[in-house]
């Protein structure tokens, strides 16, 4: 689905993608995971077309060479990222958000259905009602501005996700929430990527691949006890 070859990333003249490959297919997990400054957040912002970032190399998705495509054409394709640090926009409201999202990817829908739907995704992702007329992530917690992007994927069902830290900063209940949702999104035409630093979260997603980031490139490939490995022995197994 996914079709990353020779990437390369520069921000402010900074060279940090530095020759990334990536295959990643519909209906699997993979996890990436690295020490900090590796090079993950900048993936995931080169694959969904981040402004900052001076971006060579070929991305493909569904065959289709998308290097040169905008973000919003990226999203109308089924690309979602998630932000490592999401942002607060008070002042627009998050269901009017999700709705002129949704409408902007699939076309028209009915208000009050779409209302509906929205707030059956929102029980099951244990997100408050009273969110979803507030300012988008205004005032949240981190882990609720978290489970807020996992109802935002929901609602908008693309086919292929990078999400950025998701299990950062969640305590263990909302930890297993988001897990949840993401295992409900799970599929056989769903493509899912999981940037993380933490084991713990692989107890509750079951990953196919694993793969490690270093110094801008993958470096190293396997199943799920690779990530028991490195929690148990650090990124210096990958040198
Ligand atoms: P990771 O997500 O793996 O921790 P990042 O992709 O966030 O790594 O960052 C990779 C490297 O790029 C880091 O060394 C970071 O300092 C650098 N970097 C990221 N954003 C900027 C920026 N706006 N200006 C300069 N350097 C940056
Ligand atoms: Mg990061």
């Amino acid at each position: 689905m996914l079709e990353i070859e020779n990437l390369e990333a520069r921000i402010e003249e900074v060279e940090i993608l530095k020759g990334l490959n990536l295959t990643a297919d519909a209906g699997k997990v993979y996890v990436i995971m690295g020490p900090n400054g590796a090079g993950k957040s900048t993936l995931s912002k080169a694959i969904s077309a981040h402004p900052l970032y001076e971006v060579e190399g070929k991305i493909a998705f569904e065959g289709e060479d998308i290097s040169e495509l905008e973000p919003d054409e990226r999203a109308k394709k089924g690309i979602f990222v998630s932000f490592q640090y999401p942002l607060e926009i008070p002042g627009i409201s998050f269901f009017d958000f999700l709705y002129a999202s949704y409408k902007a990817i699939h076309g028209e829908v009915e208000k009050t259905a779409f209302r509906t739907k929205v707030e059956s995704l929102a029980n099951e992702m244990e997100v408050n009602l009273a969110f979803l007329d507030r300012g988008l992530n205004d005032g949240c917690s981190g882990g609720e501005k978290k489970k807020n992007e996992i109802l935002q994927m929901r609602v908008l069902n693309p086919k292929c996700v990078i999400l950025d830290e998701t299990d950062s900063g969640l305590d263990i209940d909302a930890l297993k929430v988001v897990a949840k949702g993401v295992n409900s999104f799970r599929g056989s035409d769903k493509c899912i990527i999981l940037i993380t630093h933490y084991q713990r979260l692989l107890d509750y997603i079951q990953p196919d691949v694993v793969l490690v980031m270093k110094d801008g490139k993958i470096v190293k490939e396997g199943d799920k006890s690779l990530a028991l490995e490195l929690e148990e022995k650090g990124y210096s197994l990958c040198s």
